[in-house]
Order: structure tokens, then sequence, then C-alpha cells
């Protein structure tokens, strides 16, 4: 039997250029699937009242290490070269299969609460082999689309991320592989989480690749950030090894030099910013109008919620005010009037949401409130003290919603949060994440004693 739900009479922002937005409108879910976005549907399903809100397809988080839900906030001043010491030499070796799996379980349920409905979770904390099934565990549980990109050990800094001799274990990832993803239709499915030039000696970097390619699985690879991968020329680097393609991410990007903008285009690659972090840690100003100028479709992403907010609110706001502070500082200093072409809030929504899907590699299943694609959907209570009075949908979710205005959040049709109220064991997965933080933080200080003085 088939399973119909109708959301009805809300204010729809498809982002399908051939629906555009109805200022009242339905999307009807068939088996998790959308088959219908009109003015309005009649149809025997489960009907969920729309009125008084704004229907948009949901944000999606291309980059999170999804992990360090435990130790959120815990380097509020962190430089990237800090983050480096504090979190990956420091917490990342402690961590346990359970302190990955509360960590995953709380994170994508972060995730559903602030309607980002597909995550790519960056998983660079395989300590051991029983890491990487307890973090698809978590991911699992929570209902949350993702990839889950396979990457690194933590277990040092100096061995895993300077000149690093040693691959990911391509006989875990197979394992992973066939245990996990035997297929790629699934809410989840796989990618490698790759630490490219620089990082790791050439040998290394093209086994990596090499492996990935063999398995089929996306890339994705942080390059051009920071005082020092920003002098890599990673991108330039893995063109000479001849290992640049259309499956892979470049996360960040801040630094690449023309010709890498150049190289990352024509090889048909895609690039995740992540602004909130790239203005405070120190990575560069995030490149998000220099992608789009190279004929990219950038998109937005979380990264670590030690140090930022793990919200898609606030990435679309430290993205959109940097870029447009960029363009008046320049104008300002050659006394020139401002463009009429900078970044606009829709432009904003549409790399949170259908850019994300194609850097995800999932724009034929999400991205849009487009009939055929599965049905990941979020909507914004536009009668809220700070949404409301709405004079344009999208200026209502760009700019004026936050976290708490997100009522509602379907994933592939299923209902994850209703009135505002998630339904999943939230305080079980509280629990289990404040449980990872007391471990975490007893042999972070029992380490410190053992150490030499
Ligand atoms: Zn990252």
């Amino acid at each position: 039997m088939t399973t119909r739900t109708l959301l009805r009479s809300g204010h729809v922002i498809s982002m399908d250029p051939g629906i555009g937005d109805l200022a009242q409108g339905d999307v009807l879910i068939e088996d998790g699937r959308i088959t219908a976005v009109e003015p309005e549907i009649s149809a025997d399903a489960e009907v969920l009242d729309m009125s008084g809100h704004i229907v948009i397809p949901g944000f999606v988080d291309t980059h999170r290490h999804t992990w360090e839900a435990p130790i959120r906030g815990v380097a509020p001043d962190a430089t990237l070269d800090d983050y480096f010491v504090d979190i990956l030499d420091t917490f990342a070796p402690l961590y346990t299969p359970q302190d990955v799996y509360a960590g995953n379980l709380a994170g994508a349920l972060e995730c559903l609460n602030a309607g980002i409905t597909t995550l790519v979770d960056w998983s660079h904390i395989n300590n051991t082999p029983e890491h990487p099934d307890a973090a698809i565990q978590g991911l699992a549980e929570s209902g949350i689309r993702a990839q889950y990109a396979y990457g690194s050990a933590n277990t040092s800094l100096a061995e895993y991320w300077f000149e690093s001799r040693i691959a990911i274990p391509a006989d875990d990832v197979r394992r992973i592989r066939s245990t996990h993803f035997a297929s790629d239709d699934g809410l989840l499915t796989m990618g490698l989480a790759t630490r490219g030039p620089g990082f790791c000696v050439d040998e290394v970097v093209a086994a990596e690749w090499a492996m990935a390619r063999e398995l089929g699985l996306p890339i994705t690879v942080h390059v051009a950030m920071g005082r020092l991968a920003g002098r890599f020329g990673m991108v330039k680097q893995l063109h000479d090894l001849g290992l640049l393609g259309p499956d892979t991410t470049y996360v960040h990007s801040c630094h690449l030099s023309g010709e890498e903008w150049r190289m990352v285009a024509d090889s048909g690659g895609t690039v995740s910013v992540a602004p909130q972090v790239e203005l405070q840690m120190g990575h560069g100003w995030p490149p998000v109008m220099q992608a789009i100028e190279y004929g990219l479709r950038p998109a937005l992403s979380i990264d670590v919620v030690t140090t930022v907010p793990g919200d898609m609110f606030t990435q679309i706001r430290a993205a959109f005010g940097a870029e447009r502070a960029r363009v008046n500082a320049d104008c300002w200093q050659s006394n020139m009037p401002v463009p009429s072409n900078m970044l606009t809030a829709r432009q904003m929504l549409e790399i949170a949401t259908l850019n994300g899907a194609h850097v995800a590699g999932l724009e034929d299943r999400t991205g849009s409130l487009t009939p055929g694609k599965r049905a990941d959907i979020v909507a914004i209570d536009a009668t809220a003290v700070n949404v409301a009075p709405v004079h344009d949908a999208v200026a209502a979710v760009t700019l004026c919603a936050d976290v708490s205005n997100v009522d509602t959040v379907l994933v592939d049709g299923v209902i994850h949060k209703r009135d505002g109220r998630l339904l999943g064991d939230t305080a079980r997965a509280l629990r289990l994440v404040g449980e990872a933080r007391d471990r975490l933080l007893e042999a972070k200080e029992a380490k410190g004693a053992r150490a030499p003085a």
C-alpha cells in the first residue's frame, strides 16, 4: 500500500527553477518520494498543515566532523594551528568507539533539529576497526541522509598529519564498503576522507586516491587553508600526480591560486566552504564568490562544533556578510560604486540546499522540492516573533530565521521533527554524549598526569 503525506498550504520555495515559489502550495509525498508540488492537491493522505510556514528543501552540510559533538565548544578561541594540537592531537587519540557512536548520534540529531537533512560526515577518527562501525551506527539510528566519509586514524598528529607515510587501511575500507554500503541507493552512502599532498607523502596520496576509485567512492579533501596548507599548492600537486577528477570535493579552498581554481573547474571537481570556521580560525576568506566566478557551484559546511555553531543559518550569514564586506571594502578603496551583481539572499539559499546536494553527489535524490526526488523537507515557522511579518520568504529563511524556527523536518518522507520537537530519543543521545564528554575529559587528565614534566 502506498503511504501518502500531504504538506498543505505552505509558502513553498522549491529551489527547482521549473516550479519556482508558490505563495500558497501543497507538496505530495508518496512512499518517501515527492510526487507533486502544486498550488492545490487533493489526495487521500496524512495531512500536515503548513499554513503560516515556509517550506524549503532540507539543508545540506557538505563537511562536518560529526564525531566532535562530545567536545562541543571546547576550543572557542582556537586558530587552525591550535585546533591541530588541542583537538586532533589531544582529544582524537582518546576516542573510543562508544564516544564516536554517541558523537555521531547526537551530532546527526543536532543536524535534523536544525533542518539539515543531508550530511557529509568527514570521519577521521578510525583509531580501531570498531570505530567506523560505531560511527555508521550513530548515523543510521538518527535517520539522517548522510555520506559517511571514511577517514584516517587520529592516534598521533605526527604520524597522520605531516608527511604521513601511513595510508588509510584499504582492507578495512573494503570491509566497510561491503558490510554497510553494498548499494549506493540507501539513505547512507560512502565516501573517502583523504588528507592529500603535504599532509601525506606522494605514495600515500596516490594509494588513497587509487583505493577510492577502485571502490567507486567519492573523495573529500581539505585544501588551501590556514598558514600551513594554504601554501602547499595541494590542487597543483594533485594535478601533477594526475589525480584530479569529478569525484573530488575540495573543502575550504581559501588560498587556491587562479591556476588551481581552473584545475578544479576543468576537472569537474566540487567545493565546500565552511565560512564561520574560515573567518574565525584563520583558514582564509570563504571563497564563495571566487568559486562562482570560476563556474563552480559551491556549497556550505559546518566543519567543527568544537569552535563554531552547528547550524546552517550561521553559515549562510557568515558567507553572505563576508563576501559582501569584501566587495564593499574593495569599492571603498578604489572609490567605485558597489556593483549590482553582489551575492543575494536567494543565492545563499540555493548554495545551502541545491548546491549542497550537488557537492555531496546526491542531486538526483535531494536538494530541491522536485517530483521524483526523495522527500527531504523543512518547514520554518513564519509566525514567530523573529520571522513575522514576512515580506520576502527567502529573506525570512536566510536572514531572519534560526534553529528555534525549524518546525517540521522530513527525511526520505519520514517525519523527524514536528511542531518544533524532535521525535527521536533525544534524551538518550544527550545522556550518551554527556557520558562521552566525561570519559574523554577523564582520559585527557590521566594522559596529562602521565606526560613527562
Ligand atoms: Zn574539516
